[in-house]
C-alpha cells in the first residue's frame, strides 16, 4: 500500500493552453522522478500517446490533447498512465472547461452545395467515410516539431462559427480561413506525412497531413496540389496553391487541425506550438538543473 502511494505521487501533470474552452488544444506536461517508457492520456473518450522531451532523460513527457468545439462546459477528468521499470503509474487531473460562444454567419452559395443533387450523394458519403477513417488512424510517432503559419495573410475568426447557407443552418466551421489571394503558396504547417491529396466534393482540392500521435492538418480549396499520398513533408514545404475549389464564395485557404479526435482552432495550435510559443508552467520536479526544450 505504501509502495502504491509512493508510485502515484511520482507522476505530475501540468496542462497548458491558450484558454480552457471548446476548440482549444491542451498540452500536458508529465513529469516523474523516474524514467518512463510510455505515457498515455485519456480524456473526452480518447486515449492519446505522449512523447518524451529527451531520449537521454525519459522523466519528462508531453501529451497533446484537444477540447472539441462541441464539448459542453464543465469538469472533465484526464487520466494519465505511464509505464516505468517499477511498474505502471497512474494519476488524474481535472480540466475545467469554461463556456465559449461562437458567432453565426450567413452565406449565399451555389445551391448545389447546400442541397447537393442526389447523384452527388454516393461521392459525398464515400468521401466522408474516407476522411473519418484517415482521422481514426493516427501515426504512431510524433513527426511535428513547431507549427508555422501556412500562409502569411491574416485569418478571420471563423473557427467554430455556425454557418447558415442560403438560410439553412449547417455544421460549425471547424477550421480557420486565411484571406489569401489565389495562387498563394500553402506551406505544410509542420512536418508530417501526406495521407490524402485529391479533390473532394465540399472542400475541393484537399491535402491532409498526418503529423503523428493523433495530430492532423487539412488544407482545402486549393487551386493546385503539389504533393502525393505517402510524401514525407517538412514543415514549411509548399503543398499546393490557394484557390477557390469546392464549397466556397471566393479564394481563401481553409486550414483544419485535428488533435486527438478533437476539432481545435488552428490559431490556438500556433499559439501553443508555434515558434514563439510560451513555455508551459513548470511542474515541480526533483532535478532543477535539467534543460527545458521544445
Ligand atoms: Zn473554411
Amino acid at each position: 500500500m505504501i509502495v502504491a502511494l509512493a508510485l502515484t505521487a511520482s507522476l505530475t501533470v501540468t496542462p497548458t493552453s491558450r484558454a480552457m474552452q471548446p476548440g482549444e488544444p491542451v498540452l500536458l506536461t508529465v513529469t516523474s522522478d523516474r524514467p518512463l517508457s510510455a505515457v498515455h492520456a485519456t480524456a473526452f473518450g480518447q486515449t492519446t500517446p505522449g512523447y518524451e522531451m529527451s531520449v537521454a532523460d525519459k522523466r519528462e513527457w508531453r501529451v497533446l490533447i484537444g477540447i472539441d468545439l462541441d464539448v459542453k462546459p464543465g469538469a472533465y477528468e484526464v487520466k494519465v498512465t505511464a509505464a516505468s521499470a517499477d511498474g505502471p503509474l497512474e494519476t488524474a487531473i481535472q480540466l475545467n472547461v469554461r463556456p465559449k460562444t461562437f458567432p453565426t454567419r450567413r452565406l449565399s452559395v451555389d445551391e448545389a452545395f447546400v442541397n447537393p443533387p442526389a447523384s452527388a450523394r454516393p461521392r459525398i458519403d464515400a468521401e466522408a467515410k474516407e476522411t473519418a477513417a484517415i482521422f481514426d488512424q493516427a501515426g504512431a510517432s510524433r513527426l511535428w516539431d513547431t507549427f508555422v503559419r501556412p500562409v502569411p495573410q491574416p485569418a478571420n475568426s471563423a473557427f467554430g462559427t455556425r454557418s447558415v447557407f442560403n438560410g439553412q443552418p449547417r455544421n460549425a466551421h471547424s477550421g480557420a480561413d486565411f484571406l489569401s489571394p489565389a495562387g498563394t503558396p500553402v506551406k505544410a504547417a509542420a512536418s508530417g506525412r501526406v495521407v490524402l491529396a485529391k479533390s473532394l466534393y465540399y472542400s475541393g482540392n484537399t491535402v491532409i497531413i498526418d503529423h503523428g500521435l493523433g495530430v492532423f492538418s487539412l488544407f482545402a480549396h486549393l487551386s493546385r496540389i503539389d504533393v502525393r499520398v505517402g510524401d514525407d513533408v517538412a514543415g514549411g514545404r509548399v503543398v499546393g496553391l490557394v484557390g477557390a475549389t469546392g464549397r466556397v464564395t471566393g479564394a481563401h485557404l481553409h486550414w483544419t487541425v485535428r488533435v486527438a479526435g478533437a476539432r481545435v482552432d488552428p490559431l490556438a495550435v500556433l499559439t501553443l506550438l508555434g515558434p514563439r510559443a510560451p513555455r508551459p508552467v513548470r511542474a515541480p520536479r526533483p532535478s532543477p538543473r535539467r534543460q527545458w526544450r521544445w
